[in-house]
């Protein structure tokens, strides 16, 4: 057994690296594939349903895929600072894989509405953190342009390495299944990760597609085809930050996930593509929805997401159940982060379940034979 060293390590012949760039890692990757057997069975249906926990990355979000080869590339390329915008996750990462790299992080974060876990990530990892008088969308200018006037690396997804990164999420999926499956369900905020998805599961049928060809030639890298299908891609957006269901750019995005609080989608013209080489559909959930879907995920299959990674098993059930999604096939939903980034949100109603009791044995028994399931 050799060990693993993450994902530029392991993936390295399917990514435009050059021989001599040195890894920046972290070990990410290699997330567990998690068959769901208690909710199929509570909701009565037979679909092959997989959550693919993406929380369980270093920093604990998808966005360590990317981050690992941005950072690769930006230090090879002489980067001294990585800068981004970001509604928490790709602070959390960008200021963790900064320190690997021995870089300034830079990071710049809008006005309220940031997961304090996130905001703490960023802080104790000693990034930069810039907090804008605005949204997600100006943040995103900003950098765009300061990017043009100062030598910072900008690891937003954007930068064609993020998606080179977040693709190999397919390749361990198509492994494990020893195929990909029929339908594949995100949250969408940015839509880089749906474009990313699309690329890897794409680059394994031999096939390139707009991410990947924008990406231009150098350096080449395999994309030898071991298999022959791809999946339908699904994208769920949350209502109140829901540009690909509106046609265009909102501009005061709302919700609850604040991870996909994105008015102005940056990977627009990839998602569209996605959408229509796959065969999929963009829909979207309420934040009611979502919250209930993170509280019945947790509560029936042991299993924390943040509320931004409910959304994609929130349209995923729904769409089961009316049968846009087929009956009996293969579903793989990405669980983006991990709920304890944003433990407020299940918090706020208190400890409305705490039982007090004396310091007495016969209390707590008590307390338990009234409770047992
Ligand atoms: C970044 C992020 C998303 C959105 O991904 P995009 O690539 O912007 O569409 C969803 N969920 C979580 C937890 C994230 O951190």
């Amino acid at each position: 057994m050799t060990r693993y060293t993450g994902l530029v390590d392991h993936y390295r012949h399917r990514l435009p690296l050059a021989p001599e760039a040195r890894p920046i890692s972290l070990g990410e990757g290699r997330t567990p594939l998690i068959r769901l057997q208690n909710l199929p069975s509570k909701l009565g249906f037979e679909n092959e349903l997989y959550v693919k926990f993406e929380g369980l990355n270093p920093t604990g979000s998808f966005k360590d895929r990317g981050m690992t080869v941005a950072v690769t590339q930006a230090v090879h390329e002489g980067a001294r600072a990585i800068i981004c915008a970001s509604t928490g996750n790709t602070s959390a990462a960008a200021a963790a894989y900064a320190v690997r790299a021995g870089i300034t992080a830079f990071v710049l974060i809008p006005e309220g509405k940031i997961a304090l876990g996130k905001l703490a990530q960023a802080v104790v990892h000693g990034a930069v953190v810039i907090q804008v008088l605005g949204n997600f969308d100006d943040g995103m200018r900003l950098v765009k342009e300061v990017g043009q006037t100062t030598p910072v690396s900008i690891v937003n997804s954007i930068n064609p390495y993020r998606l080179q990164g977040q693709k190999t999420a397919a390749f361990e999926i198509v492994e494990e299944l020893g195929r990909a499956p029929d339908y594949h369900c995100l949250p969408v905020g940015n839509a880089g990760n749906i474009s990313a998805y699309w690329m890897g599961y794409s680059e394994l049928t031999g096939r390139t597609t707009l991410a990947s060809r924008a990406f231009g030639d150098a350096p080449a890298y395999d994309r030898t085809a071991v298999t022959d299908t791809r999946p339908v891609m699904v994208g769920y957006q949350a209502s109140g930050a829901a540009p690909f269901l509106r046609g265009g750019p909102v501009k005061v995005p709302e919700t609850v996930a604040t991870a996909i609080r994105i008015g102005d989608p940056q990977s627009w013209d990839f998602a569209w593509a996605v959408h229509e080489e796959s065969g999929g559909w963009f829909d979207e959930c309420d934040d009611d929805q979502i919250l209930a879907t993170q509280k019945l995920l947790a509560e029936t299959e042991g299993v924390f997401c943040e509320p931004a990674s409910a959304a994609s098993l929130c349209g995923a059930l729904r769409d089961i159940r009316s049968g846009r999604i087929a009956a009996g096939t293969t579903v793989v939903c990405t669980l983006t982060g991990n709920g304890l980034k944003d433990p407020d949100i299940v918090m706020k109603k208190g400890l409305a379940g705490l039982i007090q009791v004396p310091a007495e044995r016969s209390a707590v028994e008590k307390c338990l034979t009234e409770r047992m399931r």
